[in-house]
């Protein structure tokens, strides 16, 4: 009883530490520099009394939590926050204007092109000059020749047949002799029950494209082809499920999966689903306003969302099941190893010095291929409809985990942890479960329709 009274004690005890002592998450210490023309204070205050900025009275949530923006004059800026009879001193140091060195240089055309080869594995063939992300068009292994026409910004600007140009970054090839025209020497098919498998055999192993909608591989330089392309298509019976594209010596392998028979009373039945608790280990991610990990609330979420989809009787891998470091190779490698048909990664979303965390809040819902987009959008529906997030939008973005996998990828920013609202829904355990469920249900919803 005097142990359990005790008890009781010391988390009240813990719990008013945690929550009203005054503690500034970000920035990171007293005296940093920021290259910004804004940033912010993020951290936890006492409720109960007001907590104030140089003088200014600043809101803080019931949660404790309080995020305040701020403008940042060139040098020093002084800034003094109080909370009762507890002082911070921040310092902050905005550096005076540089000059820009990013100053766009016009594009050379070359009157003769010259040849060269790509120099090792995954290299991005982009639709512009610029390294942006979603311009990739296609990820070439390493030796495949290219014609070069130009170049700008340190891209080569790569012929592909009469009409068409690409850029790929100039470090990431090396000069060759030459290029002839590849030939096509066969196709062959083949297919189980999980796949349809193509190999296309050529003399020389040769740039290439991929498409969607509809789905297309374009091979150029092909000798014998109208515009010296060969466009391999495939009508696909059903909408597609993950695929993958790449030489293996002179061969382009096609490996497309199948869509598998949904049961409409049971859909997640059997099927592989990666499971992706985004950081782990010594790298934290985003912090939130009451000090919470973003891997901890990422690696919560990601077991709940586990335990869902079993239930529903899905088979789930996860990419880390405790406070593990993992690199996004690795993420990406146990995806593909597992042969996961979906793949979902988990995140808790911050912001730039720039932008204001007030005012950023909700679920946004991250895609890199086309096919996954209807997952993406299903699953945000199912989000917003039953949690307290709001709709943040989904959209195109390359990141890796999502871009290399064969699979269906998204990466879910469930809400903001510098947002002092969407923060205390992050690190509610109730909500937590929540997630996982809308989640859960907005897969099944994408399956069945
Ligand atoms: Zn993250």
């Amino acid at each position: 009883m005097i142990m359990r009274f005790a008890a009781v004690i010391l988390s009240l005890f813990l719990f008013s530490q945690s929550v009203y002592a005054l503690d500034i998450v970000y920035p990171k210490s007293q005296n940093v520099t920021i290259n910004s023309t804004t940033t912010f204070f993020v951290g936890s205050a006492d409720t109960t009394i007001p907590l104030k900025v140089n003088g200014k009275t600043v809101s803080v949530h019931k949660s404790g939590g309080f995020a305040y923006f701020v403008d940042l004059n060139f040098g020093e800026n002084n800034f003094t926050i109080e909370s009762g009879d507890q002082k911070q001193n921040f310092t902050i140091v905005r550096p005076k204007l540089q000059s820009s060195s990013t100053i766009q240089k016009p594009e050379i055309n070359y009157e003769t092109p010259m040849f060269v080869s790509t120099a090792k594995d995954n290299i991005p063939l982009r639709s512009t000059p610029v390294d942006d992300g979603i311009n990739r068009i296609a990820h070439l292994q390493e030796g495949i020749p290219l014609t070069v026409a130009g170049e700008k910004n340190g891209f080569y600007k790569i012929r592909l047949n009469g009409s068409q140009n690409a850029w790929i970054s100039i470090k990431d090839v090396s000069p060759c002799e030459g290029l002839q025209p590849v030939h096509l020497l066969s196709r062959t098919s083949v297919e189980d029950d999980k796949y349809y498998i193509f190999k296309i055999e050529f003399d020389q192993k040769t740039v290439y494209q991929i498409e969607e909608s509809p789905f297309s591989v374009k091979f150029y330089n092909v000798a014998d082809k109208p515009d010296s392309t060969f466009i391999f298509t495939f009508p696909l019976p059903q909408r597609l499920a993950g695929y993958s594209g790449y030489f293996e010596g002179n061969t382009f392998i096609l490996k497309i999966r199948k869509f598998p028979d949904i049961d409409k009373k049971r859909p997640l039945k059997n099927l592989k689903i990666v499971i992706d608790a985004g950081h782990g280990g010594n790298e934290n991610g985003a912090t939130g306003c009451l000090g919470d990990k973003e891997k901890d609330i990422n690696l919560k979420i990601a077991r709940n969302l586990a335990h869902e989809l079993r239930l529903h009787g899905a088979k789930v891998v996860m990419t880390r099941n405790g406070d593990e470091s993992a690199g996004l190779q690795e993420r990406v490698d146990i995806t593909n190893k597992n042969d996961g048909m979906i793949f979902i990664s988990i995140h808790g979303n911050a912001v730039p010095d720039s932008l204001n965390p007030n005012e950023n809040s909700g679920t946004s819902i991250y895609y890199y291929y086309p096919q996954a987009k209807p997952l993406a959008d299903a699953v945000l529906k199912s989000m917003v409809s039953g949690l307290p997030f709001k709709d943040d939008k989904v959209r195109q973005r390359s990141f890796a985990v999502v871009r290399n996998t064969n699979a269906l990828s998204i990466l879910i920013e469930v809400g903001y942890l510098i947002n002092p609202s969407d923060n205390s829904y992050l690190i509610d355990e109730e909500i937590q479960k929540q997630t996982a469920k809308q989640i859960a249900a907005g897969i099944e919803k994408f399956l069945k329709d």
